[in-house]
């Protein structure tokens, strides 16, 4: 069971997540427990604001340091990751590691972004789900939410997870389903033949091609293991011996 504290000024935005499909679920089965905070309720002022103008002069508003402060001093976050195109980038290595945790607190930035103390006394870590610039962090907190979600136990069957994209150095196999004949385009043979070994060394073989193809910067060979690098050199004189 993880329990996710999300710090937003648009609650109503997460019902993309938590109202449909595998999150639904997850939810209902209360494997995962997603706790939405409106930081706007911790504004003492009248109309409650929640931005302001930058020190300095500048374009755009920022997330007032005051309001944010109430807020974290009364929930007390364990773990706070500040959603931020400027963070460490998200990756599969680390939806890992945070799916162990028990509770993690999202906080979802938005305008300009927010006042730095903020960040230094309270931030854990800051982290960016790309090279590009969102208008919130909404989006970037479901998308988080929605990784480390499903490498908890019991959200889906480890074996959906374990041969995808990005949970080694490979890129996934090409897959198929029905029907077999597609208006004459049809799914390989092999994988139609029974035989383990051979479905198995064509995956292997498609993997690396897709990897080499489409990013062969993830083919880091420091961090390949000894059954991958050997896995590696199979390959390699596979192709060779097609050429
Ligand atoms: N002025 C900020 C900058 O240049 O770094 C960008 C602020 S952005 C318009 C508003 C908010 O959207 C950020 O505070 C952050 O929470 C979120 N955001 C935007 N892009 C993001 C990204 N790539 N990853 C994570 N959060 C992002």
């Amino acid at each position: 069971m993880i329990k996710f504290n999300v710090l937003t000024l648009f609650p109503e935005m997460f019902t993309a997540l938590t109202d449909f499909s595998i999150i639904k679920r997850a939810i209902d089965n209360e494997l995962i427990e997603i706790n939405l905070i409106n930081f706007r309720d911790y504004s003492k002022d009248k109309h409650n604001k929640v931005d302001d103008y930058p020190y300095g002069g500048g374009s755009g508003m920022l997330l007032r340091a005051d309001v944010l402060k109430n807020c974290l001093e009364d929930i007390k976050p364990k773990r706070l990751i500040y959603l931020s195109p400027k963070g460490k980038l998200f990756n599969q290595d680390l939806a890992k590691e945070y799916s162990k945790l028990d509770e993690i607190t999202i906080l979802c930035g938005h305008y300009e972004g927010l006042d730095e103390r903020i960040i230094k006394n309270y931030v854990d870590e800051e982290l960016s789900i790309g090279d590009y610039v969102l208008t919130g962090g909404e989006l970037p907190a479901m998308v988080i939410i929605d990784t480390i979600s499903r490498l908890v136990d019991s959200v889906i069957k480890e074996d959906s997870y374990s041969d995808e994209t990005h949970m080694s150095n490979f890129l996934e196999y090409p897959q198929y389903t029905r029907p077999y004949d597609l208006d004459g385009d049809k799914v390989p043979e092999v994988l139609l033949s029974g035989n383990h070994q051979d479905v198995d060394d064509f995956r292997l073989i498609e993997s690396f091609k897709a990897t080499v193809r489409n990013r062969i910067d993830l083919l880091d060979f420091a961090k390949l293991d000894k059954k991958e690098m050997k896995n590696l050199r199979e390959i390699l004189n596979k192709l060779k011996k097609e050429d």
